[in-house]
């Protein structure tokens, strides 16, 4: 294991700062929590603290949404090419800022510095691109109703408006937070809305810098603002508070089921991007030396701590010796490390508490008689490393896999016939995303729209863009992040009806 950071950039340095001088941006001043108390950022490869984040409090987050409330109308009337432009220059400036924004986000999350710097810091900058875009194609409709009791010689008119909904706060978790927080800046901001957002306590120093960054792209006061704290505090606070008219979370699904009843009171509009548990599926006739590091990849990528990870696979029994080998083979061959060591392929969990948790879902299948064939081993000085993990001769009903791990291990099933894969496959509550391995163009097509989930991929897994709508069916949630369709989420449609 390779446990030392590389040196990192003297700029990083300056960010990590110290408990009374940590602050939030609320209504476009960077501001401490009121009462002064703040929570420690931990480095998860070695358990180290390094910075600190303020612990919002009530008076906080009234303070945020009233400020997200006055600076919304003036954005909303804010020409659209002028939106545009700014999301354009933030763009500009995170893509200026990528190597310390990467570093941040590795120091902070413990995933390896590459996955920040070519995967995830770029997907937020192509967010930000293409939504700059879309602020200046927001349309409406032309009808013309059948409506017969006009007066004699009038005639009705009738066409749609697409309004922003308001004030919207974007709650995100602590596994991807530049990215997942981009996923919904910036296409609220393209229509319109003002914005709180929450980041995970475990990981709030990259969306701290983000607001920098947005703030000198010239976003007017208020029109963004950023409250730290806890789930149960600052975030149950703002889900329930009535002066938002709109959540978007990404998270758990316990913790959307939360936000859900903590929306009744003012029946704000919610969005959930949930948790998943996504099968991959090698058909006999996958490209094998493709498909097997496709499918390690799939659930090693960011130590399986990803939404869509490829935390099931589905072995057609003429390949299935030969890829559980090569499974963990893969698995064997990873080498984990602190994030900011180049050496690195997979990182810490993010904490010892999820470490712990991913641990006892590996013990919890060797008790249910599954045989883990590579890794499950819980390692490195803060105890937050878990060594990538292969379980063979496991069955639908347990635990591992029908829960959602959330950590770097990958239960393999082995299937004899199409209708037996699909079948399991679909018996999850879960239906975020899946991925089909095969070299027949007639079995891919067929699978992919037999699968229940909300993203197929087909010889590929976690292909991200800002062009493809991503979320889930079933208890991964509802509505759409990415994708023309992620600006549902944020406008409302008026209907404008004229005797003419
Ligand atoms: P989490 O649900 O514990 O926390 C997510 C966010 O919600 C954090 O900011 C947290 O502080 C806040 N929160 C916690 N309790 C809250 C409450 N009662 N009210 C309001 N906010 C509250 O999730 P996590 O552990 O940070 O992240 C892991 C989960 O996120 C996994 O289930 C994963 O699948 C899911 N996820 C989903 C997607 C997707 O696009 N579907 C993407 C990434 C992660």
């Amino acid at each position: 294991m390779h446990l030392n950071p590389e040196p990192m950039s003297a700029s990083i340095k300056a960010l990590l700062v110290k408990p009374g001088e940590s602050k939030m941006l609320i209504g476009g001043q960077w501001v401490r929590a009121s009462g002064g108390t703040t929570i420690p950022s931990i480095d998860p490869a070695t358990g180290e603290m390094i910075a600190f984040i303020p612990d919002a409090q009530e008076a906080d987050i009234d303070a945020a949404v009233s400020a997200a409330a006055s600076a919304q109308i003036g954005w909303a009337e804010t020409p659209p090419a002028v939106r545009a432009a700014i999301l354009n220059r933030i763009a500009d400036l995170v893509e200026s800022n990528i190597d310390e924004l990467s570093e941040l986000e590795s120091l902070d999350q413990g995933k390896p510095l590459y996955v920040a710097r070519w995967a995830e810091i770029p997907g937020a900058i192509a967010q930000f691109r293409f939504f700059a875009g879309q602020a200046m194609a927001i349309e409406g409709k032309t009808i013309t109703p059948s409506i017969t009791y006009q007066p004699e010689g009038k005639r009705v008119e009738a066409w749609t408006l697409r309004e922003p909904v308001g004030v919207v706060a974007a709650i995100v978790p602590w596994n991807s937070p530049v990215v997942l927080s981009a996923m919904k800046l910036a296409p609220a901001l393209a229509a319109g809305c003002s914005i709180v957002l929450k980041p995970a306590e475990d990981t709030s120093l990259t969306a701290l810098r983000l607001g920098e960054l947005i703030t000198e792209a010239g976003l007017p006061d208020g029109v963004l603002n950023i409250v730290t704290g806890r789930g149960a505090q600052a975030g149950a606070l703002l889900a329930a508070h009535p002066g938002v008219d709109k959540v978007s979370f990404t998270g758990s699904t316990a913790t959307g089921r939360a936000i859900l009843n903590a929306s009744k009171g003012n029946l704000k509009r919610v969005s959930l991007e949930l948790g998943g548990k996504s099968p991959v599926i090698l058909m006999g006739d996958a490209d094998l030396d493709y498909a097997i590091s496709g499918a390690a990849n799939a659930i090693f990528f960011n130590a399986g701590q990803v939404c869509v990870a490829g935390s099931r696979s589905y072995v057609h029994a003429s390949i299935y010796d030969r890829v559980v080998e090569g499974l963990a083979q893969y698995a064997q061959g990873m080498t984990m490390g602190h994030g900011l060591n180049s050496a690195t392929q997979m990182g810490p969990l993010v904490s010892a508490r999820q470490a712990e948790r991913v641990a006892g879902f590996i013990e919890g299948a060797a008790r249910e008689g599954a045989s883990i064939v590579a890794g499950g081993k819980r390692t490195g000085p803060a105890g937050t490393f878990v060594s990538p993990t292969v379980i063979a001769n496991v069955t639908r009903d347990m635990e591992i896999v029908r829960d959602e791990v959330f950590g770097p291990v990958l239960a393999v099933q082995k299937f004899e016939d199409v209708d037996e894969v699909v079948d399991a496959a679909n018996d999850s509550i879960y239906g975020l995303a899946a991925g089909i391995w095969t070299e027949s163009l007639s079995t891919a097509h067929r699978l992919s729209r037999r699968i229940k989930a909300g993203t197929v991929w087909i010889n590929c897994h976690s292909m991200y863009d800002p062009s493809l709508p991503i979320g889930g069916i079933k208890q991964s949630g509802y509505g759409r992040d990415s994708g023309i369709e992620a600006l549902d989420n944020y406008l409302e449609t008026k209907t404008v009806c004229a005797v003419v």
